[in-house]
Order: structure tokens, then C-alpha cells, then sequence
């Protein structure tokens, strides 16, 4: 029988950390990175682990979901956490660190580990996969041209989406009530129809050419809609063209799909432009007056629990402090707080309700897994969280052990359940947020002690799995 062992492309945070995960099982490595010798046009070293932009972690608190998410990691034994505490600078309740020496700590830790072989070469096909050699792809947003079209060939075309749109999403009770209405274009809803396309990124243009919702009436819509007079429209037209735009790396430049172009583009089209687009008032009726409205911005429910809304539709590339300003010349949204700023940004991804199971392994490969941003995750620690399942994972298949994945009550099942198994039709990469977790059945009437419930009951439902993961 052949000897166990993992291969791993892409030597970024989700690989990484599946490496020092699979090498610590006690299963062999061969970890291959295309730096230096094929760049990336973000990243800026040789490194493995590189961050290449923000140097936060985020919230390192448990009444924040991605403070419980690292702490879930320490407990699995993280190579990421260990670095980034070794590297931490301050900042507040967040987790940010020194970059350099993150990665370094990183690099150093990986080369230094006698189970792992870093290759630096650029892979320009999967290579093959069995259940004693499992592969995984962790090559991130920024894949390799070659790499990517294997994967889209895989995958199929339509799974496989190059471009993140993302629009703003703010919190529901930072939202004006007595400003905005609740209905639903034209009176229909979308509950149990196929969601329109065109307002989420290249993703979902990619999968529905349909823009017309078709459901049933349900009496109450659901979109909350913001409606602006001619003098609102006209306030927050001015503002937007004079916004700064947000510095973009070069490859991003007027390489927008057109079903997800960025607000500002659209304005410099021309006054009307967004009238006739996302922010179009045909179909609704604004209840305070009885008329449609001139313009309309409408709101979307974005997780379970309804608590964040997303701006339909206003994928941008203003710079936040200028996003912000501008948005709140929204009737409604005048005391909004932004949950993410909207964004448009290359992201090479697969649509992993069709292509991933809950493990991390591609469903109709189970010997190939994908993890980290390409597995359709959003952001470092989620990323390098994702890794860490799938390098344990595919050391229990080398080495002839059940895989398994941690409960959807912990934030790293939540995570893997949201990857797994959210809607297709409209799939977006999600950072960990409490919406994804499963509700307590119990929850405590303060914000609060609810986010605390949640995280004392993670904490405690991923020592028992660590547990039984152990005995077995
Ligand atoms: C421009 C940009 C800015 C971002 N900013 C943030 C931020 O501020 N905060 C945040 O939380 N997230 C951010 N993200 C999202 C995401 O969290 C990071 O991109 C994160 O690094 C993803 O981790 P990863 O391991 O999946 O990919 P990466 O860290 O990118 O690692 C993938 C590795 O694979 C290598 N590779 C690619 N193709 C091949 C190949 N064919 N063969 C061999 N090696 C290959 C790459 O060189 C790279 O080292 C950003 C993404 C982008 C694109």
C-alpha cells in the first residue's frame, strides 16, 4: 500500500494552515507556492501567508463571532493564531498584527517542520488525488490563469466566478423605520421564487440571466425600500461623484462585468444612469404617498437572523469613510452602521453549495478538497479557519480515518454548513457572522447575552467534538 500523504497548492493562509494541521497528524506534506517565480499582482514578497491588505484579524472578543471563531482556532491548535499572537500589535478589541513578522513567523514554521516540503512552483494543473494522497486547493483569489481554468473545468464554468461585487450591508436596527416601507417590486415576492440576478456580484449575474422576481404576494414584501424625492436624489447624486474612489490594484481597472458595475461608474454615465438601474422606483409605491417614488434604494435581509440588510444592487469603490458619508444620504439610512462596505474586487471562487461538502471535500471528488477564499469563505482568519478543517480532514482520509467537521453550533461549523449548503442560485462568500450559527433555543431577551450564549455554547460544543474526535 502506498504511504500516506497531502499534497497542497497554494502556501497562503488556508494552506498554510492545512499543512501544519495535515503535519501534525502525523501525515507528510508537500506544500507547493508559485512566489517568487510567478507573482501575484497583490502580493508583494516571497512569504507564505502573505496579508495582502488590512493587518487586522478583526474582533478578538467572544460577543463578536469572529473573536470566537480564533478562539475556536487556538483550541484546534492554529499555526495562524500562534503567529499572529506572536506578531500582535495593539489595537483595541481587535486582533492586528505585525505583517512582516507574521509571515515570517509563518514561513519560518513551515520550512522548519520535518513533515512538510515546500515546493515553489506554479501548479498548472489538479493534480491527482487518491484516498491514501489527497489533494487540496487553496490557491486563493488571485489563482493562476492555468490553475483556474482546470478548476472551472472541474467545477463547471458556471460554478466558478472571478469578480466579487460586493455591496454595503448594514445593520437592521441602525436603520430609520419611520423612512423606508417594506414591499417587494411590483407586489411579488421573492419567497420561494429564483432571486433576481445582477445584484451581488459577477457570481450571480453569472448564474441567473433572470431579473424579474416571481413569487407569490405574501402582503408584505421583501425588500425594505428607501425612497428619495428629486431633491434627495439629486443630493446624494452630487455627492457620490465627487467621492474619492478607492485606490484599486491595477488589474482591477475597467474590468467591471457589466451586470455588476460600481455605483460611481454608473453615475459618470449620466444623472438618470442608477434611475434606471439599482436605484429604479418602477413597481413601488412609497404607502405615505401613494405614488412611486423619483428614485428607490432597496434593502435585502442578508443573514438568518435578520439583522443585517445589504444595499441592493450598490457594489463600490469608494473609499469607506466616503462610502459611509455618501450612503447616509439615504432616507433612512441617515444613523446607518456598516456591517461591510461594499467592494469590487477580483476573487476567484468556486459555488460551494454545489461543489463542497461540509468536510471541505468537493463532492463528487471526495479525494480533492478546496480551502481558504477559493472555497467561497470571506476573509483571512475565515480563510485560514477553512484550511485547518480541510488539512485535518484530509490527513483522517490519508491515514484511513473518518473525516468529520465540527457542530454548525461552533462558528467554524457555521461556517462550513453556510459553504455547504447556503442557496446556489445566489451564492456569495460570507465572513463568519453570528446569523450563520444555529439559534439558540433559549436565546436571552440583550443583544448581549445572546452573542455570550452563543459563544459559551460553541466553545462548549467544540470541546466535546475535540473529544470525541480524540477517542475515536
Ligand atoms: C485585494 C484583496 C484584498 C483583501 N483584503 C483583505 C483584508 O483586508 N482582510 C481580510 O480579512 N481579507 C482580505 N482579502 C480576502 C482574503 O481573506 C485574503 O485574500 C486571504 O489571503 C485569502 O487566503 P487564502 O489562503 O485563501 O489565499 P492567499 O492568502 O492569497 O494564498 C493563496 C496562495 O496561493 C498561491 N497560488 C496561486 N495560484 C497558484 C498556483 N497555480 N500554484 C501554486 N501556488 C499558487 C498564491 O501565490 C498565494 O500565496 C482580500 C482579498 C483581495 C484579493
Amino acid at each position: 500500500m502506498s504511504a500516506a500523504a497531502v499534497t497542497i497548492v497554494g502556501g497562503g493562509l488556508a494552506g498554510c494552515e492545512a499543512a501544519w494541521q495535515a503535519a501534525s497528524m502525523g501525515v507528510p506534506v508537500t506544500l507547493y507556492e508559485m512566489r517568487p517565480q510567478r507573482p501575484t499582482a497583490v502580493h508583494k514578497t516571497d512569504r507564505l501567508a502573505e496579508l495582502v491588505c488590512s493587518n487586522s484579524f478583526r474582533g478578538d472578543k467572544l460577543d463578536n463571532a469572529v473573536g470566537l471563531l480564533k478562539e475556536e482556532m487556538r483550541r484546534l491548535g492554529s499555526l495562524i493564531m500562534r503567529a499572529a499572537e506572536a506578531s500582535r500589535v495593539p489595537a483595541g478589541a481587535a486582533l492586528a498584527v505585525d505583517r512582516e513578522r507574521f509571515a515570517e513567523i509563518v514561513t519560518r514554521s513551515i520550512n522548519e517542520h520535518p513533515r512538510i516540503t515546500v515546493v515553489r512552483e506554479e501548479l498548472t494543473a489538479i493534480p491527482s488525488s487518491s484516498e491514501r494522497a489527497p489533494v487540496i486547493i487553496a490557491t486563493g483569489p488571485l489563482t493562476s490563469d492555468a490553475l483556474s481554468a482546470e478548476i472551472a473545468a472541474l467545477v463547471g464554468s458556471g460554478h466558478l466566478y472571478f469578480y466579487d461585487a460586493i455591496s454595503p450591508i448594514v445593520l437592521a436596527d441602525t436603520i430609520d423605520h419611520t423612512k423606508v416601507f417594506r414591499q417587494s417590486r411590483w407586489d411579488r415576492s421573492l419567497r420561494g421564487a429564483a432571486r433576481p440576478s445582477g445584484q451581488g456580484g459577477a457570481g450571480a449575474a453569472a448564474t441567473s440571466a433572470s431579473g424579474v422576481a416571481c413569487g407569490v404576494d405574501d402582503g408584505q414584501g421583501d425588500y425594505l425600500n428607501c425612497p428619495l424625492t428629486v431633491e434627495e436624489y439629486g443630493r446624494f447624486y452630487d455627492a457620490l461623484i465627487h467621492a474619492e474612489s478607492a485606490t484599486v490594484h491595477d488589474f482591477d481597472k475597467e474590468r467591471f462585468f457589466e451586470g455588476c458595475l460600481p455605483i460611481e461608474v454608473m453615475a459618470h454615465r449620466g444623472v438618470d444612469t442608477l434611475r434606471f438601474g439599482p436605484m429604479k422606483p418602477v413597481g413601488l409605491v412609497d404607502p405615505r404617498t401613494g405614488r412611486e417614488p423619483y428614485a428607490a434604494v432597496q434593502l435585502r435581509q442578508d443573514n438568518l437572523a435578520g439583522d443585517h440588510f445589504s444595499l441592493v444592487g450598490f457594489q463600490t469603490q469608494v473609499k469607506w469613510g466616503d462610502q459611509a458619508r455618501v450612503l447616509r444620504l439615504i432616507p433612512g439610512l441617515e444613523q446607518a452602521e456598516f456591517v461591510r462596505f461594499g467592494m469590487v474586487h477580483r476573487n476567484t471562487y468556486v459555488n460551494g453549495p454545489t461543489v463542497l461538502a461540509d468536510t471541505w471535500q468537493v463532492r463528487s471528488r471526495p479525494t480533492l478538497f478546496f480551502a481558504g477564499q477559493m472555497s467561497g469563505v470571506e476573509g483571512y482568519v475565515e480563510s485560514a479557519a477553512s484550511g485547518l478543517v480541510a488539512g485535518l480532514n484530509a490527513a483522517a482520509l490519508a491515514t484511513g480515518r473518518p473525516t468529520s467537521t465540527p457542530p454548525r453550533t461552533t462558528a467554524i461549523g457555521a461556517l462550513a454548513y453556510y459553504v455547504s449548503h447556503a442557496d446556489p442560485a445566489h451564492y456569495e462568500p460570507s465572513n463568519i457572522t453570528f446569523g450563520i450559527m444555529a439559534p439558540l433555543e433559549r436565546p436571552p431577551r440583550s443583544k448581549q447575552a445572546r452573542k455570550l450564549a452563543l459563544s459559551e455554547r460553541a466553545l462548549a460544543d467544540l470541546d466535546a467534538w475535540l473529544g470525541a474526535a480524540c477517542r475515536a
